[in-house]
């Protein structure tokens, strides 16, 4: 049984983190922020794909000056999604000198360790917090062992070496980091920011130091908590370093909100990592957001690739129709489609899921039975399968899902 860790609750823009509510998930663009229309296509995409929340890098004059266009044109566009600003270095200067960027963001991220180095760190950290504090926007406390506060983990260094057992330098570091994300946060409190005002994260690329900060800092605080891996990398390994580390966490009852932190492919789509924070949290059956498709791995029955075009074509069409679907039907996202190779699971789990279709393998007579709610109800033949498939999960989808409006 999975009990969900207690925190307080915060408010980013319309979306709340923490609490009671669902696990939220975010992402961050890649454009250059200063490029108001290039980012603004992308916050509408990742938004669509189902973004609740996206963080933009605000990193100069021009892109703090962009912010406020940004969010302008977003509204205009009907695309309502809290942007959060990433802030390294000159953080405080930008919020001060552009109140209308400060304004513009529902939640501002803070390095702690990209704050200002020696003299400079604290007065700039308290700087940022009570431009926080007059635009009432919450804070994200977010430490990255790729910039760790280098005097705190100095001193700390210092302290493992001089004790009578001392413990690893990645104990150290895990520790460090830690400290890092509870002494900011207090830090803030004590500069005036509400404690409901605050999430926190500590991003690091291993999953193992991944899964012991967070659950240290879990012990240690009830701040939302914000999960990822930073640096996760491209490809499978990133969604599978991602899935492990914030898997681990989730089934803990840690984390409240998640980012997966892929790195597209030369002109890919930035859009995979919010599909895949979805999948992660929809395959843990913590929420849903689009309906599953279930196919089988295919196997020697199934020599064609006519089993996986089907239900590459059928995935690839309830992503499609759902932002529609979403609109008009209630509960859609919980929809399960089989699409299965041959006879042998085939028919079973077909009738396991809402609507399923069983394709012949190999040897097989040519017809692919289609079952919805446990019942066969057609048989598909001839060279149409996949579009009069496609049509009878359109036509079960507005038989079985009541409109939006009657709710
Ligand atoms: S359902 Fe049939 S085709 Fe699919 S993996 Fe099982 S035996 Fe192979």
């Amino acid at each position: 049984m999975r009990h969900r860790r207690q925190s307080v609750a915060a408010k980013v823009g319309k979306v709340r983190i923490g609490g009671d509510a669902p696990i939220v998930v975010q992402s961050m663009t890649n454009t250059d922020t200063a490029d108001v229309e290039g980012t603004v296509q992308q916050v509408r995409s990742l938004a669509r794909a189902g973004s609740e929340l996206v963080r933009i890098t605000v990193n100069s004059d021009e892109a703090a000056a962009a912010v406020p266009k940004i969010r302008e044109r977003l509204d205009q566009l009907g695309c309502d999604v809290p942007l959060i600003g990433d802030f390294h270095f000159n953080g405080h200067k930008l919020l001060k000198t552009h109140a209308g960027c400060a304004e513009a963001l529902a939640k501002y991220r803070i390095n702690p360790g990209n704050v200002g180095r020696g003299s400079r760190r604290d007065p700039q950290f308290a700087e940022m917090i009570e431009i926080a504090c007059r635009h009432a926007k919450p804070i994200r406390i977010g430490v990255n062992w790729g910039s760790l506060d280098p005097e705190l983990l100095t001193r700390m260094m210092d302290e493992n070496n001089a004790a009578a057992t001392p413990r690893s330098a990645n104990e150290i570091m895990r520790a460090a980091v830690v400290e890092s994300c509870l002494q900011s946060a207090a830090r803030a409190e004590a500069l005036g920011q509400p404690r409901d005002g605050i999430v926190l994260s500590a991003k690091v690329s291993g999953v193992q130091d991944l899964i012991a900060i967070y659950t240290e800092l879990a012990a240690r605080c009830d701040y939302p908590l914000h999960l990822g891996l930073t640096e996760a990398g491209m490809g499978s390994k990133g969604i599978v370093a991602s899935t492990a580390g914030i898997g681990v966490l989730l089934q803990a009852g840690i984390g409240d909100t998640i980012r997966v932190s892929l790195t597209p492919e030369p002109g890919g789509d930035r859009s995979q990592e919010v599909i895949v924070a979805q999948e992660i949290l929809q395959t843990m059956g913590l929420r849903a957001f689009m309906p599953m498709v279930i196919a089988c791995p295919g196997c020697g029955r199934t020599t064609s690739t006519y089993f996986q075009e089907l239900a590459q074509s059928i995935q690839g069409h309830i992503r499609h129709r759902m932002p529609e679907w979403r609109k008009a039907y209630v509960g859609v996202e919980d929809m399960n489609v089989a699409v299965m190779g041959c006879v042998v699971n085939g028919p079973g789990e077909s009738k396991h899921a809402n609507i399923g279709i069983s394709l012949p393998g190999t040897g097989e007579r040519p017809v692919a039975p289609v079952y919805e709610d446990g019942e066969k109800t057609v048989t598909l033949k001839g060279a149409r399968i996949a579009e009069e498939f496609q049509e009878l999960v359109e036509r079960y989808v507005a038989r079985r899902y009541p409109p939006r409006e009657t709710r």
